[in-house]
């Protein structure tokens, strides 16, 4: 079956000499793994291509082959035929990044998220079913007739697995598997990969998980659990600001509960909320209404206000999500 904006965007770069690849903020090995697999396959076609991120990787984005690669914005960068955003598809998701755009001829977008409510601001390819841009990027790579690397399978391995729950979540489908198994083929090490992403933690992220942990609040008969975690904490356990991805996992879930929330305060004095549901609630929706998204199932949004008020804020939306 043809997929014409799959084409159309094989097409746009095809027709690039420098493209820029832009990952959105606080990046996941999703967007940091699709966007490195096709920096891959640009420049194995002959082509240049740079991978942006506002945001710093965490130690354990490391292990994604090519992560010392990635730039932040830099205002002597030269131009670009095309910029590319990956894993979102709105100039706000990029941060800082939103300046490489301005430097590239056309901007276009690979992402399976919900369309921010604001509308579309250019034309891509977006496909909601997808359970990740690393499996959409399979087959964009595929498309390109560029052959998986071990590099390129390695980093789109783990961007699957990353949105995915390791292949756990609802949006896991048979053409999910059937990605992992190609690139399992193209020599994708998933034991190595698993274990380093999944069973192999610090000791700082051990004592924060502990700290979070402390803070989780069940409400309306135990569908809503929430979990906080204070800005200084990070400091105080030895952790890393990005340790905390994963840790809503715990609230999410405990048997009975529908919504799941984590509120993490950061060094500015905004709030960052990560949001899951199992069944019923429309996550993407609570997020949007505060000028966030995502998916139906996982979303999130920022609060700008104290870390106490964001509480009283989510638990009254959260519980009002459940009454609909
Ligand atoms: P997480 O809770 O893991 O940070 O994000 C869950 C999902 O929602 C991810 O797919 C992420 O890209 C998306 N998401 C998180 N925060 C925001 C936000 O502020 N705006 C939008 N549009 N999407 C978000
Ligand atoms: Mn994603």
């Amino acid at each position: 079956m043809k997929n014409e904006p799959l084409e159309a965007l094989a097409a746009k770069i095809h027709a690039a000499g420098r493209v820029a690849l832009l990952c959105h903020v606080s990046p996941d090995c999703d967007t940091l793994g699709s966007s490195l697999a096709l920096a891959e396959a640009i420049r194995m076609a002959g082509k240049q291509a740079v991978v942006f991120s506002a945001d710093k990787l965490t130690d354990k984005q490391m292990i994604l082959c090519g992560a010392q690669e990635v730039v932040q914005y830099n205002p002597h960068d030269p131009g670009y035929d095309l910029g590319v955003l990956v894993d979102c598809s709105h100039p706000g998701r990029v941060g800082d990044s939103a300046q490489v755009l301005d430097k590239c001829e056309e901007v276009t977008y690979l992402d399976h998220h919900v369309p921010e409510e604001s509308g579309e601001v250019m034309s891509g390819w977006r496909d909601v079913k997808a359970s990740s841009a690393g499996e959409m990027m399979c087959a964009l790579i595929h498309h390109m007739g560029v052959g998986f690397t071990s590099s390129i399978a390695a980093n789109l391995y783990m961007a699957i697995s990353t949105d995915t729950g390791h292949f756990s979540y609802s949006n896991t489908t048979a053409q999910t598997h059937r990605a992992a198994a190609e690139l399992l083929e193209a020599g994708a090490d998933s034991a190595r990969l698993t274990e380093w992403l999944y069973r192999r933690t610090t000791v700082g992220y051990t004592r924060l998980l502990a700290q979070v942990l402390s803070t989780l609040e069940l409400l309306h008969h135990n569908k809503v659990a929430l979990l906080s975690c204070a800005y200084s904490w990070l400091e105080a356990c030895g952790a890393q600001e990005g340790e905390t991805e994963g840790m809503i996992d715990y609230a999410r879930d405990i048997q009975g509960v529908e919504i799941a929330a984590i509120l993490k305060e950061g060094p500015d004095g905004v709030v960052r909320v990560s949001l899951r549901s199992k069944r019923r609630v429309d996550v993407q929706k609570i997020a949007a209404s505060y000028g966030g998204g995502g998916h139906v199932r996982a979303a999130g949004c920022t609060l700008k206000m104290p870390l106490d008020q964001a509480k009283e804020e989510m638990k009254h939306a959260l519980c009002q999500a459940l009454e609909m």
